[in-house]
């Protein structure tokens, strides 16, 4: 089957089945299109778990679908591809707690902190951090947690992601440091301590990206993912999530030109407004772009022949720890 006949083949199967269809902004054009609803990983979270059909087919990485199973355990929650976002692969709960160890010999102890995991992490990290009293957190609604979490005089503890951790650090002020990065004493005096895992996507644009296209354009604006390098956050003129994002953008005016450090196939569909890719390379995320157009006939062919192929499933412990963590973040945001 051609493009366009799988694209009619997934509608068909769409209309037949009590199914719905989400698709991460990161997702392939000819995938994005058929979903149902699309965001960032915050209002798929919240999308889905609220949805009332029995199946739902998330077209993303894999930490996105459990997620969705954590928070709506009863749903049938199917991935046509669960390949694994590279920065959720940096940790696991063994490396969770070798680091937790770290911070204990230097005199952090459980009580001195709390832990934050960015969404983009498994379940079973989720878990982790719900067992020791802490949240998940979104690119959206990072700074508002951090806030939250500071109310208990306490210091942050945030994985995986260190470049999102530091960047909402210098946004509130507060010193931070990178445990294997930073000199012990500097995780003794930071707030926000963070584990050293990053996005390789966003690690590609360099503050010389942004010199260069100041150079080129003058008057051109800088907008970037928090998942940059903190250096390349500082320089810019706008730092937001994708969807905070895609609201900056949409609401320059069309003269404007502006330069966008994240993730090519969302930057590419905002292209109507003279936007420029930062970056010397078109930052495509893999993982999100393992998920094609036969992956997605397939997982909903095998609904409606009740195979059931690709399912999501989370031991019950996990569930119910990562829960915990990702209740507090709905809570909040
Ligand atoms: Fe993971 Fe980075 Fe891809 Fe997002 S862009 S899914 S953080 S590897």
């Amino acid at each position: 089957m051609n493009t366009k006949e799988l694209q009619n083949e997934i509608k068909r199967l769409k209309s037949s089945l009590d199914v719905t269809v989400v698709a991460h902004f990161y997702q392939k054009d000819e995938v994005f299109e058929m979903a149902d609803f699309s965001g960032d990983s915050l209002q798929l979270a919240k999308i889905a778990s609220k949805d009332k059909n029995p199946y739902l087919v998330f077209c993303g990485v894999a930490f996105m679908g459990e997620s969705v199973k954590v928070l709506d355990p009863k749903k049938r929650v199917f991935m046509p591809k669960a390949a694994c976002c590279s920065m959720a692969k940096m940790i696991d709960v063994d490396f969770f707690n070798k680091n937790v160890k770290i911070l204990e010999e230097l005199g952090i102890t459980k009580d001195d902190f709390i832990p934050i995991t960015y969404i983009n992490s498994s379940a079973a990290v989720k878990a982790a951090v719900g067992e020791l009293g802490g949240y998940v957190c979104t690119s959206s609604n990072a700074k508002k947690i951090i806030k939250k979490a500071l109310d208990e005089d306490k210091k942050i503890f945030f994985v995986p992601d260190h470049c999102l951790g530091q960047n909402v650090a210098r946004d509130m002020g507060l010193k931070s440091a990178v445990i294997g990065k930073d000199e012990p004493n500097d995780i003794k005096d930071a707030k926000i301590i963070c584990y050293n895992g990053f996005c390789s996507v966003h690690q590609l644009f360099e503050p010389k990206d942004i010199e260069f296209y100041r150079k080129k354009y003058p008057g051109i604006l800088v907008a970037t993912h928090p998942e940059c390098k903190p250096e390349v956050c500082e320089m810019s003129d706008f730092v937001g999530s994708t969807s905070q994002l895609i609201k900056y953008i949409k609401d320059l005016p069309l003269e404007q030109k502006v330069v966008v450090g994240t993730e090519f196939n969302m930057v590419n569909r905002l292209r109507e407004k003279n936007t420029y890719i930062l970056s010397s390379t078109k930052p495509e995320c893999p993982t999100m772009n393992e998920t094609t157009l036969i992956d997605l006939y397939n997982t909903l062919k095998s609904i409606e022949n009740k195979e059931y192929k690709n399912e999501i499933f989370v031991d019950d412990n996990t569930i119910k720890w990562a829960k915990v963590a990702l209740d507090r973040m709905m809570e909040i945001s």
